[in-house]
């Protein structure tokens, strides 16, 4: 199955052209990952200034190719990203941040990319993590870096909660790489940069290609050809195996707490339960992001 992305309007991201491929209507995790959105090359002049905002049940990943973001959250974490490293914010039972590109001759090109928390983990203290040191490995024609889970025989570090992957590959023109993919893993594609041919089939920029779990008990292995300098993402992961609710920045199991949190974080700065909940703090944007009003209608997870 190949996903097309579209193109998303954000209020909380001025100025970037982000094209989402998850969720999708007919496709809304893979594994644990469960939203995917690839924004820029954009200059970084009308970059990314995402005033506090807050989130849930979840973590963020956020991983660039180009440009310098500044977070900050609420509980004290200052941390500039450049590419090559990753941050990775795990949300719990809540935490708010700010996203600030900071200006530069570069461009701005990144991706942003969430985590479901399994049930077990979804109400844990909220933490962050910055990781310089994410393994790297040479293949035929092709660097990869791990940036969740294991590659290969290769190990990140970064703190994950389900059975997942997620790896960068850049190929140079005209290589040719098979890569050892997991039987209980469904996966995701997702070229950044230039466009990638996958078991024979054409991926362009920003979509992304989606692949199952393999019931054959043979090794099981996925044939990638570029034609031209590509950079791609694999995303993978054992089935969620869970319903959740998504809203907003917030995922939940149920309508009640998406109402509960959508009500603490309108209310963090006047009520203890929503400052115990999402906290505050001091940064350059100076505003927050109130959460919009809930649709008429009762959420159900799905
Ligand atoms: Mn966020």
């Amino acid at each position: 199955m190949l996903i097309e992305s579209r193109p998303v309007k954000l209020t909380t991201r001025t100025g970037i052209e982000v094209r989402r491929t998850l969720p999708h209507r007919d496709l809304k995790m893979i594994g644990a990952w469960c939203f995917v959105d690839h924004f820029g090359p954009t200059p970084q002049t009308d970059g990314m200034v995402v005033a506090a905002h807050p989130h849930t049940g979840l973590q963020t990943v956020t991983w660039l190719l180009e440009g310098v973001i500044e977070h900050r959250d609420s509980i004290g974490s200052v941390q500039r990203i450049e590419p090559g490293q990753l941050n990775l914010m795990t949300a719990g039972y809540g935490i708010s941040h700010s996203e600030l590109s900071l200006r530069g001759p570069q461009n701005l090109h990144a991706v942003q990319l969430w985590v479901a928390l399994p049930e077990e983990s979804r109400a844990i203290a909220p933490a962050f993590e910055h990781r310089d040191d994410l393994p790297k490995l040479a293949l035929n024609g092709c660097d990869a870096t791990v940036l969740i889970g294991s590659f290969m025989g290769h190990t990140a570090k970064t703190s994950v909660f389900s059975e997942m992957v997620g790896v960068e590959l850049r190929l140079q023109a005209g290589a040719t790489v098979e890569i050892a993919l997991e039987h209980e893993f469904e996966y995701g594609l997702l070229p950044l940069e230039g466009s990638i041919f996958a078991d024979g089939e054409l991926v362009p920029r920003s979509a992304l290609k989606y692949m199952p779990t393999s019931t054959n008990s043979e090794a099981r292995s996925l044939l990638v050809e570029a034609t031209e300098p590509t950079v791609f993402l694999l995303l993978g992961g054992k089935p969620f195996g869970e319903k959740i609710l998504m809203w907003w920045n917030f995922i939940a199991r149920s309508n009640a707490e998406i109402v509960e949190q959508r009500q603490q974080w309108n209310e963090h700065l006047n009520s203890e339960a929503g400052l115990a909940r999402f906290g505050k703090f001091e940064d350059q944007i100076g505003d927050w992001i109130p959460a919009p009003e809930l649709p008429n209608i009762t959420l159900a997870p799905r």
